[in-house]
């Protein structure tokens, strides 16, 4: 495994350029030099057998990381029954849909925080293990699940509980958010040791080898006191957080990520920005 660069979702230059399936953006993102696709299905889990069949054909073809955001319904917090079921499902369908296309991870967000945020996160925990349990005896198993930590203060999806969640499974792995860790610190993510502050975390938590091949998430983000507000883009260059301090740390601590860039609209040119930063400190040492 080498580190990859790659887009959440289609840029709004995909489209406009003329394409309308993502059956393309393999190739796409392949001819600029990028190397991971996370297709999503934050509003449902509505692909097709054949088409996610067919999307993990032209991945595989061009030489692209395959993974899944799970639908932002989700809520394994949640104390209705029914909303657990129903969020039992949609991880389940979108472990089968990963399993279709050859996609490696599963990433989603945990859900709320309730009114006690401790015993929310307990009936998550619980969930998570009772849901992955089940997704092993269909056979599903082997592919990651990677919960997110959250950029707003009142969503379950802390730094610290996220490592926790990973503890369910073995097949359980943090998505490092950095927008939204930075976000949800009022933009603590400033400089290389405040970022190096978060990768010890997760190899003091979770050890070495899952720092090494860790899921991260990374674009400028724009945030109140609540946390996240909006996603933005490298074009615009007062939001936070920087790439460069994260790169050199990927680099001194033989890292090899998947980066997925969430950034608005923009989400594989700034994947390649970032690529290209990362290529110049490599080249430079
Ligand atoms: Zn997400």
């Amino acid at each position: 495994m080498a580190i990859k660069f790659g887009a959440a979702g289609n840029s709004d230059s995909f489209y406009e350029q003329g394409n309308k399936s993502s059956l393309k953006m393999p190739a796409w993102l392949a001819e600029m030099g990028l190397t991971a696709y996370e297709y999503q299905c934050s509003r449902g889990v509505r692909i097709k057998e054949d088409f996610a069949r067919r999307l993990g054909e032209e991945a595989r073809a061009n030489n692209i990381t395959l993974s899944i955001h799970a639908p932002y319904y989700i809520n394994l917090s949640t104390e209705d029954p029914q909303i657990k079921e129903k969020t039992k499902g949609h991880i389940l369908k979108s472990l089968r849909a990963a399993l279709w296309m050859g996609a490696t991870t599963v990433v989603l967000h945990p859900g709320g925080t309730g009114k006690d945020r401790e015993a929310s996160y307990r009936r998550a925990k619980s969930t998570l293990a009772e849901v992955l349990k089940e997704a092993a005896e269909e056979g599903l198993g082997h592919i990651k699940v990677a919960p997110e930590t959250m950029g707003k203060v009142n969503q379950m999806g802390s730094l610290d509980e996220i490592l926790d969640l990973c503890t369910v499974a073995d097949n359980v792995v943090p998505c490092v958010d950095f927008g939204h860790l930075h976000a949800v610190t009022q933009g603590s993510l400033t400089d290389k040791e405040s970022f190096a502050g978060v990768l010890d975390k997760i190899s003091a938590v979770l050890g070495e080898q899952a720092l090494k091949n860790l899921h991260i998430h990374f674009s400028p983000i724009e945030f109140t006191k609540g946390g996240e507000k909006k996603h933005r883009t490298t074009l615009e260059t007062d939001f936070g957080p920087h790439f460069t301090p994260l790169a050199e740390l990927i680099i001194e601590r033989n890292m090899e990520p998947v980066i997925i860039c969430e950034s608005s609209g923009r989400q594989a040119e700034d994947a390649l920005v970032y690529k290209r930063i990362y290529d110049e400190i490599k080249r430079k040492r």
